[in-house]
């Protein structure tokens, strides 16, 4: 109720009349003294008694129309906290770019496997140990036998939901949960995010507020889509600027008695009502506060008592002057991001060396990347970043001086055979691998001071922690 204070108190110090700032502040979003302004009003939640009707209309709605979801049943069955707060974080760290139906599954199975933190912690704790010191796994790896098949358990258990590392980071944080904490999770949000790696500032606000009732606000996509609508937020919702500000207001409207319930209703709201696309304001628990919705059926926002509009050139959270409201758009004028970066093209040299295993079936190299950048930790077929322009007789000598690095055999370029191009694209990066295939007779020895490598069969080539990319070679 102080922050809800505070925000109110810091809206209304504006006079009213229209565009001048007052006295001692400019508009373009700082002090003289160099602290940040205040928002203006219009974007802020400014009255105690609006806040508490939204809350109560949210809460409403979330109990009536509510997913059915297993983590959620686990959240309000579950007596014991730390059990309650894994379970919430294993379902906030799937969810993360993965949709919730996708997820169900992955989580049902991962929580029959591991159903507390001791036993994953375990789990993962057998596998260090196992891969120190003992034999090297019939399957060519410079790993072992035991490493191998629990490995292949976690990449099965999570293949399909994307982002290996999100599941290798759950299972380094279990254990230091384990080992350094005494098994006992952080009890506040604040804390949860600076023990454990891997967890930040949303999905320590998740576990914190379901698991343990703490009034802390989150901010992910969805919430961001229904706050910038609810406050006719239009500024690049990318920006720390506009970030740091929702948070404010998440923090602000969070239900004291009932956080998680109320965080987790304005996820489902953006979720399931305020989609991006077609949103069914009909339908919304909360139209009569959206500003937007406002804006689109009578063509501007509600004005704030004793403040006066904003909509006027140089307010740092309302769309910029040369995107200004586009009637067309409706509510979907908001969010707004900036107009991403085209994605920087790049070439890569890839090779499918393949032998005869044991049973006459073709077997396959595979690499693993680095722990950290792009796909972390992933496994792929040998593979060389290109120079950009480089001619293809020029392409296949690297790649040919890289393998024989690799194998420790002399690889001529002419024995490398042109197969074709795969395209993939990444956030960030138009890739293209250009790839290329070679046969071998015999075995061929590794050398195991260079990165992890192994031989694979088709199918433990799907079961493995392949990128989508690497599928699409093979
Ligand atoms: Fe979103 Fe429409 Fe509800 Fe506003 S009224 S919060 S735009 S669904």
């Amino acid at each position: 109720m102080n922050q809800l204070r505070a925000a109110a108190a810091r809206g209304l110090r504006r006079s009213s009349g229209r565009a001048a700032p007052p006295a001692g502040r400019s508009r373009q979003g700082a002090s003289p003294r160099g602290a940040p302004a205040p928002p203006p009003a219009c974007h802020l939640f400014s009255d105690p008694a609006e806040i508490q009707a939204l809350r109560g209309n949210l809460l409403a709605w979330y109990d009536k129309c509510k997913r059915d979801l297993p983590w959620r049943t686990l959240a309000a069955t579950e007596p014991d906290a730390d059990r309650r707060a894994y379970a919430v974080w294993v379902s906030e760290i799937m969810l993360q770019q993965t949709q919730v139906a996708t997820v169900i599954d992955y989580y049902n199975r991962w929580m029959q496997k591991w159903p507390t933190l001791q036993a994953l912690a375990q789990a993962s704790l057998e596998v260090s140990v196992a891969g120190a010191g003992s034999s090297p796994c019939p399957c060519g790896s410079s790993s072992n036998t035991r490493l191998c098949l629990l490995e292949q358990e976690v990449n099965e258990l999570w293949a399909g939901l994307g982002y290996y590392s999100r599941g290798k980071r759950l299972q380094e944080a279990a254990r230091k949960v384990v080992s350094e904490l005494a098994g006992r999770m952080p009890r506040t949000a604040e804390d949860l995010q600076k023990l454990l790696p891997g967890v930040g500032r949303y999905t320590a606000g998740a576990i914190a507020s379901i698991s343990y009732g703490q009034a802390t606000g989150v901010v992910d996509g969805n919430v961001i889509r229904v706050l910038c609508r609810l406050r006719c937020i239009g500024a690049d919702s990318s920006s720390p600027a506009v970030i740091d500000r929702l948070w404010d207001m998440a923090n602000a409207l969070v239900d004291q008695s009932r956080p998680g319930d109320f965080n987790q209703a304005l996820m489902e709201l953006g979720a399931t009502v305020c989609v991006p696309k077609a949103p069914l304001c009909g339908e919304c628990p909360v139209k009569q506060h959206c500003q937007a919705q406002r804006r689109k059926l009578f063509g501007k926002p509600a004005p704030v008592p004793d403040v006066e509009d904003c909509d006027v050139g140089g307010c740092p959270l309302c769309p910029p002057a040369t995107e200004p409201w586009d009637s067309s758009l409706g509510v979907t004028n908001f969010p707004r991001k900036a107009a991403k970066k085209q994605p920087r093209a790049a070439r890569t040299a890839t090779c499918v060396l393949e032998r005869r295993g044991c049973h006459g079936a073709p077997e396959y190299l595979i690499v693993q990347r680095p722990s950290s950048g792009l796909l972390a930790g992933l496994w792929e077929f040998p593979s060389l970043p290109l120079a950009e322009g480089l001619q293809e007789e020029k392409q296949k000598e690297a790649l040919a001086d890289h393998l024989q690095a690799w194998t420790g055999w002399p690889v001529a370029a002419k024995g490398l055979q042109f197969i074709g191009e795969v395209i993939h694209i990444f956030s960030h990066i138009h890739q293209t691998y250009v790839v290329y295939s070679l046969p071998l007779d015999g075995d061929v020895t590794l050398d195991p001071a260079l990165s992890p490598s192994r031989w694979v069969t088709e199918e433990e080539f799907h079961a493995s922690a392949v990128s989508t990319a690497m599928k699409k070679v093979l």
